[in-house]
């Protein structure tokens, strides 16, 4: 199978994919990996909490967010120096990106932003591709961490349109694809993907997967999450997610958006290797990895450098550097 690449997917095209039966649909996803990237190759992250807990908004599945009672404690912005020795000792493990986020509704310009630049540049100059999660953003921000040397933003949808506002209700997803539209204006690429198990009918997937795969330009990212269930939060209980879901959103995404690192997050340190064998043969080709087994905060664990590197080893996969898309 060979697709190119299109920007008017209808929603029945992309439903028709989802429903493809299982072991053809990753056939075909493996073909479309295949047509656009090197399937030897795995962009490993590394994600650094800048600043966690705290959070004014409400979606409903974060441990950050300070409606809800969770394990996290609101802490301080980290000292720049703390964060480059950090993405110091990710590169030297094989990590290529850094992705920092922050536990912020947007971004003000306020001294923060100014401490974060200097990260950028710092991170930036060590060659690792950094990528920043901050919130919403303005056009002037975006340009800003443009001139830092942000290679990417991120800024996820999180589910459908229509669902939206049962998961979130601080703010739209108009907000959200303001603030995609605010990166597009720059050199910065896009990141931005969703959660599984939300609660959300397939028929939400393949609504946020649409409004992903008519974006023009396409994400150059696309992480596909599935929840960590955070004490406290209002999804503490959702039921798990099949892995066949976890495996058909990965594939249909790799053939709507065929150019995009999909990204298997969150939720990757529940899944065994043959399942996230399964996710890589449909497409997956970015992962993150961590020393300390956590990947945002306390609460979403995420599996360590070595054991990435033997999986990874086992499965004649090689770690992608910097910069090579
Ligand atoms: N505050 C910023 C924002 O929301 O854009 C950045 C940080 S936020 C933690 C980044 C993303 O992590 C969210 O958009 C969501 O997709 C993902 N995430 C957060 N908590 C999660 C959880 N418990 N399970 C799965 N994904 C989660
Ligand atoms: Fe705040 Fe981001 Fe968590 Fe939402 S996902 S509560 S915006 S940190």
């Amino acid at each position: 199978m060979s697709v190119v690449i299109r920007y008017n997917w209808q929603k029945a095209e992309i439903q028709a994919i989802y429903d493809t039966p299982l072991l053809e649909l990753i056939y075909q996803a493996a073909s479309v990996h295949r047509q656009y990237h090197d399937p030897k190759k795995i962009q490993v992250c590394k994600l650094i909490s800048i600043k966690t807990g705290g959070c004014p908004e409400d979606c409903s599945y974060c441990a950050q967010s300070s409606r809800y009672d969770t394990e996290v404690k609101p802490q301080a912005l980290l000292e720049k120096e703390t964060v480059v020795s950090i993405a110091q000792q990710a590169k030297e493990s094989g990590v290529s990106r850094v992705c920092m986020g922050a536990a912020w509704r947007e971004v003000r310009d306020n001294s923060q932003f100014e401490q974060v630049l200097e990260m950028v540049k710092e991170v930036t100059a060590l060659g690792l591709e950094v990528c920043c999660t901050l919130g919403m953003l303005t056009e002037a921000q975006a340009k800003r961490l443009s001139d830092a040397g942000l290679y990417a933003y991120n800024h996820n949808l999180d589910t459908s349109q229509d669902y939206y506002s049962t998961i979130i209700t601080t703010r739209t997803y108009d907000d959200r694809l303001n603030t995609i539209n605010n990166v597009r204006q720059t050199n910065v690429t896009v990141c931005s993907g969703g959660i599984l198990g939300l609660g959300e009918t397939v028929g939400d997937r393949v609504s946020m997967l649409h409004t992903l795969a008519t974006l023009s330009p396409h994400p150059e990212s696309v992480p596909i999450n599935i929840l960590s269930k955070v004490v406290g939060t209002p999804m503490e209980n959702q039921p798990d997610v099949p892995i066949w879901d976890v495996v058909r959103m990965i594939a249909t995404t790799r053939i709507v958006i065929p150019t995009a690192d999909v990204r298997l997050s969150a939720g990757r340190a529940k899944l065994s290797q043959i399942e996230q064998a399964l996710c890589f043969l449909a497409g997956a080709n970015s992962i993150f990895s961590s020393d300390n087994g956590h990947m945002l905060t306390v609460t979403t664990p995420c599996p360590g450098y070595n054991a990435d590197q033997e999986m990874l080893n086992l499965f004649g996969l090689e770690a992608r550097p910097s910069f090579v898309s």
